[in-house]
């Protein structure tokens, strides 16, 4: 089968596929890029292989490019890099790896084309398009890919007991590429996730994490997160959120199961916001249930101070997940700790004070903070959906209202009371009152400018109709 090659990406395969062939070098695009292609995905970064000196290859291709781009090496890594328009191209030559037991570095030396396809983590990311003259554009399938795309099938090339425990972090890439894509994970691949899943241990959390926000940024979280618990992963890397998982039953009383209601706040979230902060936020909501749990015999199961105690829990827990301790972890704190301000809103009477309360607490944040209460509306009774979304409705108004007032309040017109009494000499009095008053009704309806010129006229207009004159 043959690739179809997008306008843009002919020039830099020819020139690869020229470059390669005057240095002798079998080349081929691998990975990702393919996979993507087929699927009709977006893709920045491409993945090129080639049985030689991939730093070589690279330096031919990029003196080849107008304009010439700048070559960046790993050496260690015997990779380059170099940037063409806005895609990233890596080159890296063919290789073989083998493991120890108790690292995920992996030994590395040359290999063939085959060895390479070899240690690629799933069929789908073993497809690779030939750039060598004699068969330009084929797609090479070793293990099957075109079939599991199909398919829609995430399945190992090899043993998955070898895949896995080669590269533990394949384990997370199955459950994000199928959270993704939206694709099964095939049965004895999943199988071995479990068996292998406390591998995970020896990866770095910066990694874990790098998947872990990858699904997070996915259209569907929830996939990834079931499968997360379902293979017992997620009990080892955020056994915090594992915890919510479960319903306790007393005297006939239960409470939900807050983990099943985490992840569908995350999937409602998802639908109306890309913010990934804000999904993190609505990940830890009630991060903080578990150990805020009571039963109390005349009302039921309570939660009381779990969103405190779970913006506290959140600088624990962004260190461990190596997330950034800056502006964002307090971002997040702040969704958690007042997820639950906008509902008592909606309750009681609520007086403008409290109101402003939450526009002062909240700030610039309110809008994300009301998204994320209306997500957390998970009943399945309609009324009762309805009843909350009103609510919310209700809040954003009087929020408005509150803030409008203040506005004017606060709002200074650009003529003072001390210039009213200065011009026409008189103490205060009513008709200081009277003179400013017209003024500023006259700027909010848009009558004059908001200017001192403007409204130093209308002064001597308001004056004159009173009586008072210029002293
Ligand atoms: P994305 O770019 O969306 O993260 P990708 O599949 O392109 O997905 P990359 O990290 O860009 O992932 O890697 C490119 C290719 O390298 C993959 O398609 C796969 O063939 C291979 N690869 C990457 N990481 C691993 C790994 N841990 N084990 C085996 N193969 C891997
Ligand atoms: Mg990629």
């Amino acid at each position: 089968m043959i690739f179809s090659i997008a306008k843009e990406e002919r020039e830099i395969f020819t020139i690869i596929e020229e470059e390669a062939t005057k240095l002798g070098y079998p080349a081929f695009v691998v990975g990702g890029f393919v996979r993507d292609r087929l699927l009709g995905r977006q893709t920045k970064d491409m993945d090129i292989v080639c049985v030689g000196d991939g730093i070589k290859l690279a330096e031919a291709v990029a003196s080849r490019l107008n304009p010439i781009p700048r070559v960046v090496f790993y050496s260690r890594f015997g990779t380059a890099m170099l940037k063409h328009w806005d895609i990233e191209v890596e080159f890296v030559g063919a290789r073989k790896e083998s493991y120890r037991q108790d690292s995920r570095n992996p030994d590395v030396e040359f290999g063939s084309f085959e060895d390479d396809q070899n240690r690629r983590d799933f069929t789908i990311n073993a497809l690779a398009v030939s750039l060598n003259q004699y068969n330009f554009g084929e797609i090479i399938d070793s293990f099957g890919g075109l079939r599991h795309l199909e398919e829609k099938i995430i399945i190992t090339p090899l043993d998955p007991n070898r895949t896995f425990s080669d590269d533990p972090l394949r384990m997370l890439r199955a459950i994000r590429f199928s959270t993704q894509l939206q694709f099964d994970i095939a049965p004895k691949t999943l199988a071995s996730i479990k068996e292998n899943k406390s591998r995970i241990l020896i990866i770095s959390k910066e990694r874990i994490t790098t998947e872990l926000e990858k699904i997070l940024a996915s259209p569907k979280p929830s996939i990834g997160f079931n499968l997360l618990f379902d293979t017992g992963l997620l009990q080892l890397i955020l056994p915090e959120l594992a915890a919510l998982q479960g319903v306790e039953t007393k005297k006939g009383k239960s409470h939900k199961d807050n983990f099943y209601h985490t992840l569908e706040v995350v999937d409602n979230l998802c639908k109306k916001s890309d913010n990934i902060w804000l999904r993190w936020a609505a990940l830890f909501h009630d991060i903080a249930k578990p150990p805020t749990k009571r039963f109390e015999p005349e009302i039921g199961w309570t939660f009381h101070g779990h969103e405190a105690l779970g913006a506290a829990m959140l600088p624990r827990i962004f260190k461990k997940l190596k997330l950034p301790l800056d502006h964002k972890l307090k971002y997040v704190q702040k969704l958690v700790l007042y997820h639950l301000r906008p509902i008592s809103l909606t309750k009681e009477q609520v007086t403008d004070a409290a109101i402003r309360r939450l526009i002062f607490d909240a700030e610039e944040d309110l809008d994300d903070l009301l998204m994320l209460c209306e997500a957390d509306i998970t009943s399945k009774n309609l009324n009762k959906v309805n009843k909350y979304l009103e609510g919310y409705e209700l809040v954003r108004q009087k929020v408005k209202a509150v803030s409008e007032s203040d506005r004017i309040r606060l709002w200074q017109p650009p003529i003072t009371g001390e210039i009213i009494m200065d011009t026409f000499k008189i103490p205060p009095s009513k008709e200081v009152g009277i003179i400013k008053t017209a003024i500023r009704e006259a700027i909010l309806d848009g009558n004059i400018p908001n200017e001192h010129d403007a409204a130093f006229e209308l002064m001597l207009q308001e004056g004159a109709k009173l009586g008072l004159k210029r002293g």
